[in-house]
């Protein structure tokens, strides 16, 4: 693995300019490692190296694409420690989570992919037409920090499975993880220049990827905004996009609901990963018979949540991933006009802390129950009925994910009505084979399980 390089092409190269960016250790402030700052002259070099590969990767069977899929998956696996490790360093994840989560996760959702591929499903016909399944070409991801291992995988296997080569640009706040799967897939043999590597800048690299004319996709995730600039780009040459951006998800606690634990259960969802998910209920809407009690509830789980050094097993909340992530949820929390349940915990002067924060009797048109604030900070809405408690839920631009508590017919019912691309039941847990993917301005299009295979695929109609 070579840090101060690019992946081109099946090999590590030295990018165009002598420029690189420092990547922090948002727990200590401290410069951890430097990644060369790559250019749109890189992005060029890497995209020519992914379009000269596409054809033999697309006819290759994809059980034998499978079967590579299985040798990466191989190499990092044998990676897990360091990754859990890199991702501590690179975004203070707490140890627990960055093993179980942002180690964990991208290796089951690489390995589902394997054995998808592994078994690739008899075609389709329709009447006297053969319907054929093709990889869309070449790919572009752009990836964001928050599970910056999971986010790559999430795209890059299911593209790699279906066909198409890849250029990856991963977030310039967390690259270090990224460089680990293309050690990996170097080591698993990947032929050359099916996956590249350009570590860069989004206006940079990213600009450039989404503008590419040779890009046949862009697959990205992050913020609703630079989606919104990404699909613009990719509009002028009609170029495939697609986006899972940011959500301000609802968790919805009806009469019937074992309160406690949707609480316990609802706090520890909004406080994953310092609340810097994009799936993350941060709403919790309360039948107003059991308001009180959740607050309370909510309140004691929330000071809980010790920070500091993510490496000391009893944190449970590291810190944000950069100073401006930190001033921006200060921002929200010092603007808002709801009351204050708890947030006062003492945080280490070093590092970019916020503590758990949780406000009560939010106004569900207010900044905090709009914007996606992603950080450690809970709004809590009361309701009156099931019909509020859909209408609160769907009063947001956004629409990922969303829980909802209570008997398995109600809850159900109200979980059909939320405008929203999953909605877990009772507490279900998280299904890496599962589509993912948002209703209105959270994007469009799915990734993971076989959604995520076809969205790298395109459709032909051939009559016999
Ligand atoms: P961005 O959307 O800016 O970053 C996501 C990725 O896009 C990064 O790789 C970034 O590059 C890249 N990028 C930035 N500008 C461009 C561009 N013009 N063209 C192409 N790619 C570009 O998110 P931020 O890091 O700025 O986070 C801001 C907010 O976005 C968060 O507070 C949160 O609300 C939301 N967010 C949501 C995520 C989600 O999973 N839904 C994930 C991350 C953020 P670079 O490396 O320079 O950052």
């Amino acid at each position: 693995m070579n840090r101060d390089s690019l992946y081109i092409g099946g090999r590590w190269v030295p990018a165009s300019s002598g420029e690189t960016i420092a990547v922090e250790n948002p727990a200590t402030e401290e410069t951890l490692a430097h990644v060369p700052a790559g250019s749109a002259e890189d992005v060029d070099r890497a995209v020519a190296a992914a379009r000269a590969a596409f054809d033999d990767w697309a006819a290759t069977p994809m059980a034998e694409r499978g079967a590579v899929l299985g040798k990466l998956h191989e190499a990092l696996s044998a990676r897990a420690g360091e990754i859990a490790r890199t991702v501590g360093l690179e975004l203070g994840a707490p140890l627990k989570v960055a093993k179980a989560v942002q180690a964990g996760l991208p290796l089951t959702v690489l390995r589902g992919y394997a054995d998808l591929a592994a078994q690739p499903v008899e075609e389709e016909t329709a009447g006297h037409s053969l319907i054929v399944r093709e990889p869309v070409g070449v790919v572009g991801a752009i990836t964001p920090w928050n599970y910056p291992l999971h986010q790559v995988v999430a795209k890059v296997a299911a593209a790699l499975a279906a066909g198409c080569t890849v250029v990856l640009k991963p977030s310039e706040l967390t690259p270090l993880v990224a460089y680990l799967l293309l050690d990996a897939a170097d080591e698993a043999g990947l032929p050359a220049g099916v996956l590249n590597l350009v570590p860069g800048t989004g206006p940079v690299v990213g600009a450039a990827i989404a503008a590419h004319p040779d890009v046949d996709m862009v697959s990205f995730t992050g913020s609703t905004a630079t989606g919104r600039a990404v699909s613009h780009a990719a509009a002028d040459r009609i170029a495939r996009v697609a986006l899972e951006l940011g959500g301000k998800s609802a968790n919805v606690i009806l009469e019937d609901a074992d309160v406690t634990k949707a609480v316990k259960v609802g706090v520890g969802n909004a406080f994953l990963n310092s609340g810097q998910t994009c799936t993350a209920w941060t709403r919790m809407l309360v039948h107003r018979s059991h308001y009180d009690a959740a607050v309370e509830l909510a309140a004691s789980a929330a000071e809980a949540y010790r920070t500091g050094d993510p490496f000391d097993e009893s944190t449970r909340l590291g810190p944000l991933v950069s100073a401006a992530q930190r001033d921006r949820v200060r921002g929200f929390i010092d603007r808002a006009d709801a009351r204050l349940v708890t947030g006062n915990a003492p945080v280490p002067d070093k590092g970019y802390f916020v503590p758990a924060t949780v406000f009560a009797d939010v106004d569900p048109d207010s900044e905090l129950a709009q914007e996606e604030i992603f950080g450690p900070v809970l709004s809590i809405i009361p309701f009156d009925d099931d019909d509020h408690a859909v209408r609160i839920a769907n009063n947001s631009r956004y629409g990922l994910a969303g829980g909802v508590w209570g008997s398995p017919e109600r809850a159900l019912a109200v979980a059909r009505r939320m405008r929203t691309g999953a909605v877990d039941l009772n507490g279900a847990p998280f299904n890496p084979v599962a589509p993912f993917g948002g209703y209105k301005q959270s994007g469009f299009g799915r990734e993971l399980g076989v959604h995520g295979l076809t969205e790298f695929q395109q459709t032909k109609a051939i009559q016999r």
